[in-house]
């Protein structure tokens, strides 16, 4: 099995935390899936070592995150959509483990590798209710066209997720995404999406996560292209999305978590992140 590399990390990072999340009493979600992803990557995350609080950072970024764009997407498709786009779809199990009140297809799109990646580990397991479309592509070519091809049709109205993605992108590259994603939804299509603009360079090098994961931190930083908005509903208004934006902080809040005062990945908060949920104008 080609085990992720580059850019793919990241994804395991996340599944990593979704592992955690799920392994709590309080969870806000269960993705029985994600634990397998980080065993079969090969890496074992040092959560042990990651008691400086980024234990509890980084699984409440995610987990409030999942929590937000889960119930977006029911929302979105109970509304009617019955397509749903993951651009950047990583390890992402909402085609399996959300309970869907409709019918719908789920494209899933990233790099061939990672998509490779996640069906050696997801062999056998079938979909509840959904169907599941994979569109192995590199976002910065014909994604559109891939995806046309796969089934994806524009009349059709869409919910799209934009989970932990943008950042990895060049900006002409989001300009060019945003405008895409824009012509392909029809009336009654939605957006969801995690949007960061912080100072990523903050000196970020002791941060545990990094403990022994075949991505270190300068080559993290090598991977972030763009930072995001600094005020997401109005970029998304320029696109032609009616957008509301909650920052990750306020949202922990109203889940009942609390994101810890100290930590090495606190650094990353010195912008900010938001949550997004947007119509089409
Ligand atoms: N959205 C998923 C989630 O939240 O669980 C994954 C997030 S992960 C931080 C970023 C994902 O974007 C990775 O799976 C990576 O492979 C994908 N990605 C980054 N740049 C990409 C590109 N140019 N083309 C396709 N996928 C890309």
């Amino acid at each position: 099995m080609n085990q992720p590399r580059g850019v793919g990390v990241t994804a395991v990072f996340v599944a990593a935390a979704r592992a955690m999340e799920s392994g709590r009493a309080d969870r806000l979600f269960d993705d029985p899936w994600a634990g397998e992803f980080v065993g079969a990557s090969g890496w074992n995350p040092p959560t042990d070592q990651m008691d400086d609080g980024s234990r509890e950072e980084l699984t409440t970024w995610v987990a409030v995150r999942t929590k937000f764009l889960d119930d977006f997407v029911l929302d979105a498709v109970a509304a009617g959509c019955r397509q749903l786009v993951l651009l950047g779809a990583g390890l992402d199990t909402r085609a399996f483990r959300l309970p869907w009140p409709q019918p719908v297809t789920v494209y899933e799109l990233d790099t061939a590798k990672m998509v490779q990646f996640k069906d050696a580990v997801l062999d056998g397991v079938s979909p509840a209710q959904a169907a599941r479309v994979t569109v192995p592509i590199d976002l910065r070519d014909d994604w559109p066209a891939a995806l046309r091809g796969a089934g994806f049709g524009p009349d059709v109205p869409t919910a799209w997720i934009l989970e932990g993605l943008l950042a990895y992108l060049p900006e002409d590259g989001v300009d060019a995404l945003m405008r895409h994603a824009g012509e392909l939804s029809g009336a009654g299509s939605a957006i969801g999406a995690t949007i960061t603009n912080v100072d990523f360079t903050a000196a970020m090098d002791d941060a545990p996560l990094f403990r022994g994961s075949p991505l270190r931190r300068r080559d993290w930083l090598a991977l972030l292209h763009s930072n995001g908005p600094a005020d997401p509903e109005a970029w998304f208004d320029s696109y032609g999305w009616r957008a509301t934006a909650v920052t990750v902080d306020d949202l922990a809040r109203r889940y009942g978590r609390v994101l810890p005062e100290h930590s090495v990945l606190k650094q990353l908060r010195q912008g900010n992140r938001w949550l997004v949920s947007a119509v089409r104008k």
